[in-house]
């Protein structure tokens, strides 16, 4: 393979694999995929493979959250779709999907000196045993640590791994790590992490700020929340279920809340919404709802509408909620 990589702005995005495969593929046209916030390099990044490689490069202005909307199956004829800035959502990959994604690492940070402030921290608090997550944009900079971490006598228990903002892998939890370091950008996925291992330690390094702290109290704070709003859909009888699509389409939860629904004798709506916020949620809700359930990106209800009128919960709340019937602590999982 390749290694050849595009300079845009503070990242460096891999290229040389992507080359060989319009190659194989022998690709006429493509569609780019850029996450939010980096859509600015669009023009960049399609003159590269433009002029490389004649290709015709159409760009995907619409948002691009995760890989879980990676356009598997849009029309327009696209012999490929490049994907950028996310690994490959682990709960969908549907079969002969023409999709490549490419890494894109994030540079404009001093590995050395990141990685320095983070081995500190951690001496400071007195953590010996830790497991590293990271995203799609700090691979490199998180295996940089984790050497760093083993020189300096510390255990590495698990890691680096990619998380996402609403899956981690299920090894972190049996890793026996005393802490867990989440290299990232802002709190998303730190929170994430941190609501889904409990009462590990959740220390976020953020490569952007070079700040690293410990993400539990904003985590608790989160939970909380969420308890609450469990706890006001306890008495609800009518439930909004909201369906996704690609990767955020997920039939076997719908199905599972609408046999749980059933089982209690609630009633309960179908909404279809490719994308989900709160002016959509408003728009569409009505008197006769009297909870929603988001079974395509969990993350809407947990970061976006924890504060909406009526409790909308994540597929796991909502399953505590209706199963149990009681809300006694909270779930170790969005899904
Ligand atoms: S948190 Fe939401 S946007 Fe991110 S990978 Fe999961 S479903 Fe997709």
């Amino acid at each position: 393979m390749t290694e050849e990589y595009l300079r845009i702005g503070d990242y460096e995005l891999e290229v040389g694999r992507l080359l060989e495969r319009l190659a194989s593929a022998g690709a006429s046209r493509v569609l780019l995929q850029l996450p939010e916030g980096l859509k600015r390099y669009y023009p960049a990044v399609a003159d590269y493979i433009g002029a490389r490689t004649g290709v015709e490069v159409r760009l995907d202005a619409g948002p691009v959250y995760g890989s879980c909307l990676a356009a598997h199956e849009r029309p327009g004829g696209y012999d490929l779709v490049v994907h950028v800035g996310h690994d490959p959502y682990p709960l969908y990959a549907p079969r002969g999907a023409k999709v490549v994604y490419l890494d894109l690492e994030y540079v404009g940070v001093d590995p050395e000196e990141f990685s320095g402030r983070v081995e500190e921290y951690l001496r400071v608090a007195g953590t010996r045993r830790v497991a590293i997550v990271t995203t799609n944009q700090h691979k490199r900079l998180s295996g940089f640590l984790r050497e760093r971490l083993e020189t300096g006598g510390f255990g590495v228990a698990f890691g680096p791994a990619v998380v996402f903002g609403c899956y981690v892998p299920p090894e972190l939890a049996t890793a026996g790590a005393e802490a867990v370091v989440v290299v990232a950008g802002g709190l998303f996925h730190a929170i994430g992490v941190g609501m889904l291992v409990g009462r590990t330690l959740v220390v976020r390094a953020d490569p952007y700020t070079r700040t690293v702290g410990d993400a539990s109290r904003e985590v608790s704070r989160f939970v909380a929340v969420r308890l609450r709003r469990m706890l006001d859909a306890l008495s609800a009888r009518s439930w909004g279920i909201i369906v996704g699509t690609a990767g955020q389409y997920r039939p076997s939860v719908v199905e599972r809340l609408v046999r749980v629904l059933r089982e209690r004798g609630h009633r309960y709506y179908l909404y279809d919404a490719p994308l989900l916020d709160v002016e959509v949620l408003r728009n569409a809700d009505s008197p006769e709802v009297e909870a929603y359930v988001v079974t395509s990106c969990p993350r809407v209800a947990v970061d976006d509408l924890s504060e909406f009128e009526k409790p909308v919960l994540t597929p796991s709340e909502a399953l505590v909620v209706l199963e149990r019937g009681s809300v006694d602590e909270y779930p170790r999982g969005f899904l």
